[in-house]
């Protein structure tokens, strides 16, 4: 999975780049306090979260998350 580094939020979470199955659409959640975000810079600034909005999620492709644009530090962790 790709992550843009540590949650703002709760400070001990990763905020993993997810996709909407149904959707597909491609946003920020935080594997531990589970906050969404629809952009990195949203996430960055704890702004427009929301929480259990989204339905399941997958993880999207390098390829699917290149598209998006984001200006941001990309981490992947294959783990
Ligand atoms: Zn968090």
């Amino acid at each position: 999975m790709s992550n843009i580094g540590q949650c703002r939020v709760c400070k001990q979470g990763l905020l993993e780049i997810v996709k909407e199955e149904k959707t597909n659409e491609i946003f920020i959640c935080c594997d531990l306090c589970e906050g969404e975000w629809q952009t990195p810079e949203d996430a960055f600034n704890n702004q427009n979260g929301s929480r259990n909005k989204y339905g399941k999620v997958i993880y999207p492709t390098a390829k699917e998350i290149k598209s998006m644009h984001w200006n941001v530090k990309i981490f992947d962790d294959f783990n």
